[in-house]
């Protein structure tokens, strides 16, 4: 129905009204009922009640103003009871939204599963440092935290790597381009180790020391499936008058049971770090055989798991140039680390180091 539809009345009697007026509602009554949205009520607010160019105005026109005197009464009786209708029927639309018949079209399968948002989960790498710095937290150590950009003189030369050492080639690294005249000791490097982190505890503050470092290390390793040139590290410091290797033993071996199980058993073995005097490499038993041998252990029993040592008295002395509380003849220390992927892989069972760092969902969701 548009404008042009509305008739002009002839008639003015009470059928002749009831009849224009019936089907006009009618229509009003069968557009709100095709309304499917916010958009078809708008329309249909529009189509009849805008103020130019709607339905009722058009009738008011027509029917109305154009009725004859005595026809006033009954035509405008029954546009008010039109224009409520229409009114009403809009207010029942804009509440309701759409029909049943448009809902009908949209219906949902309340069956079907709903949208799972998935909440974030530690990654195993850092699971493994948070297991590991909260065992060693419950002994009493701070967490200590640093630059992975540092300077040569506290990745290598404090720690006991002077210049033209050999055991630096075993921690080439990454450097920072046109740095040659620079002292050699100012140089930047992306740290090999989380180390420099214990000569800058020790600087700014006195022993008693006691901290455990997790952080991100980058070395000039080839990837294969047990390598990586960046990895994680946990390394550990305690610093006090009268530290003997009986105590890094009895930490050690705490520490190793805490993670691992009661029942694992520790053994240390003469090595060599040149920041550690006395050092040592650091075995548990097996995890997976008890000791007895299996395809992990390379039928040993023993799994090697971490390097430690008594703190060499030259680091003291770099110490000692900043604290001087730090003298080697005083005080005495143990240092220990361990590596977060080796720890992780085996905790996990992982095979390959570079799925830890692929990003995949499939692979990482196994660990939520
Ligand atoms: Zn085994």
């Amino acid at each position: 129905m548009t404008n042009d539809d509305i008739p002009n009345l002839t008639a003015f009697d009470d059928a002749a009204l009831d009849k224009a007026f019936g089907a006009v509602e009618q229509q009003a009554k069968s557009d709100a009922a095709a309304i499917d949205g916010p958009q078809a009520v708008e329309a249909f607010r529009l189509r009849w009640l805008g103020r130019k160019q709607g339905l009722l105005k058009e009738i008011s026109t027509r029917w109305l103003k154009a009725s004859p005197v005595e026809a006033r009464k009954p035509v405008g009786e029954r546009f008010k009871t039109l224009q409520a209708l229409v009114e009403g029927l809009l207010e029942q639309s804009s509440v309701t939204g759409p029909t049943d018949a448009a809902l009908a079209a949209e219906a949902i399968d309340i069956t079907l599963p709903g949208t799972r948002r998935l909440t974030g989960a530690e990654h195993p790498i850092t699971r493994t440092l948070n297991e590991i710095t909260r065992v060693f937290a419950a002994l009493g150590y701070s967490v200590g935290v640093g630059p992975e950009v540092e300077t040569d003189f506290y990745n290598f030369e404090s720690m006991n790597f002077p210049p033209g050492h050999p055991a630096r080639d075993t921690q080439d690294t990454l450097v920072v381009a046109n740095q040659d005249r620079r002292p050699l000791r100012d140089r930047l490097l992306l740290r090999t180790h989380t180390s420099p982190v214990q000569m800058r505890t020790m600087e700014s503050q006195p022993p008693p020391v006691r901290i455990i470092i997790p952080g991100k290390v980058h070395r000039n390793d080839a990837q294969d499936a047990t390598h990586s040139p960046i990895f994680h590290q946990v390394e550990g410091l305690c610093v006090d008058s009268n530290i003997t290797f009986s105590d890094l033993k009895g930490t050690l071996d705490h520490a190793m049971k805490a993670l691992f199980g009661s029942s694992v058993k520790t053994r240390f073995f003469p090595s060599f770090f040149p920041f550690t005097e006395p050092s040592a490499d650091v075995q548990i038993s097996c995890i997976f055989c008890g000791g007895n041998g299996c395809r992990k252990c390379k039928n040993s029993g023993w799994i090697e798991l971490l390097g430690c040592g008594m703190v060499d008295p030259a680091v003291f002395a770099f110490a000692a140039q900043k604290q001087p509380a730090y003298d080697p003849k005083k005080i005495s220390g143990f240092a220990f680390g361990m590596g977060a992927e080796r720890i992780a892989m085996m905790k996990y069972g992982i095979s390959e180091i570079g799925q830890l760092y692929a990003g995949d969902m499939r692979f990482l969701g196994q660990f939520v």
